[in-house]
């Protein structure tokens, strides 16, 4: 469909396809990267308890204060450095029109979140992919020479492959004019973080989202942190598209989140020991799979491969991902889930994979 009433070039856009997000409770969804428990107590039980009253009849703090103090306090940084926004997605977009819309193109590896490209498409940001290399893992030193700035996720989507902390320090001291973003969406999960950088390097900026480790996926709610020219930079962006990206109840509710350093904790060691039985399993099954740091595993199947697994698994209601793109079309990508749930994966891959042979 194209529209007489468009803007010129709104028709080219090819937008992000999300993972399906089915009505169906029934299904099993290890499709999305979504956490398989629920949130922290201490944040629902303030939807339940919390005097919302007030706080929905007016606007919502423009600046978070309480927020991203709190976020500040978990990491050690000044509540100036951190920046929030409605999901890290948001997050990003306002970062690449600050940030990368510059003549030199910014660089990102061939396979990662695929999100990049389309950003790139909205704002007009030229781009050239780095080719992982046959493993998977990034060549740091092809993110040398002239750019417009460096984005990557550690560990990277959709490969779960983590990158060391020298290594992303490399990586800032190939670049020290342009700003690298590391987009840690998933680095709870085994990673360590490079927020520890910032104070050291000027053309850094960290990402998090609460969607993946902290189980809030609905409530919208990402947030990057950097020194305070890149941040003061992303409040302008901010406040001239939308000064009240955070709705007052997601400001409480993940205030209360963050404060829960026990329960992350916990659901965090929780994905992980799932994960690392499950790589297991599929290794058993003849599965060959990418060491992954994240809450999902990138994993290739034996016959009858990728693609007719996927479907397979479908028809049984098991929801996985599925990329039809170079490289890892031979692929699956499995967000992990409860053990209960990744058994019955399992034991449905065991029976799809006798019964073709
Ligand atoms: C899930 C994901 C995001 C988006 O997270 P939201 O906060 O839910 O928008 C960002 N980057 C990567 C690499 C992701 O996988």
């Amino acid at each position: 469909m194209s529209g007489a009433f468009w803007s010129p070039g709104l028709g080219q856009l090819e937008p992000y396809t999300p993972g399906e997000q089915p009505d169906s409770g029934t299904c099993i969804k290890l499709n999305t990267n979504e956490n398989p428990y629920p949130p922290s107590p201490r944040a629902l039980a303030l939807l339940t308890s919390g005097d919302f009253a007030n706080a929905l009849r007016r606007y919502p703090d423009p600046e978070s204060c309480q927020l991203r103090t709190a976020i500040a306090h978990r990491y050690g940084l000044k509540p100036a450095q951190v920046f929030v926004g409605n999901g890290s997605d948001e997050v990003l977009a306002l970062s690449f029109y600050s940030f990368f819309r510059r003549p030199e193109p910014l660089l990102f590896a061939d396979i990662t979140y695929s999100f990049y490209p389309v950003y790139c498409q909205l704002f007009g940001i030229t781009n050239r992919a780095a080719p992982l290399k046959e493993d998977f893992t990034i060549e740091v030193r092809d993110f040398a020479g002239r750019a417009g700035g460096v984005i990557i996720p550690n560990p990277n989507a959709p490969t779960g492959c983590y990158l060391s902390l020298e290594n992303i320090e490399a990586l800032l001291q190939l670049q020290p004019n342009r700003v690298v973003i590391i987009d840690e969406a998933y680095i709870d999960f085994g990673g360590e973080s490079a927020i520890s950088l910032i104070n050291r390097y000027p053309n850094l900026l960290v990402i998090h989202t609460l969607s993946k480790s902290y189980a809030l996926a609905g409530l919208r709610l990402g947030f990057a942190m950097g020194q305070e020219p890149l941040i003061q930079g992303l409040l302008r962006a901010k406040n001239s598209f939308n000064p009240y990206p955070i709705d007052a109840i997601a400001q409480q509710v993940a205030t209360a989140a963050i404060g829960d350093k026990a329960w992350h904790a916990d659901n965090c060691g929780k994905v992980i020991a799932t994960r690392k039985r499950s790589e297991r399993a599929l290794q058993a099954l003849g599965f060959t799979v990418i060491p992954s740091r994240a809450n999902f595993i990138l994993a290739k199947p034996p016959a009858p491969g990728a693609e007719a697994l996927y479907l397979a698994l479908r028809k049984r209601d098991i929801l996985v991902r599925y990329f039809d793109q170079p490289r890892i079309r031979d692929y699956l990508r499995i967000s992990i889930g409860t053990d209960v749930e990744m058994d019955q994966l399992i034991g449905n891959c065991k029976e799809i994979l006798a019964s073709q042979s």
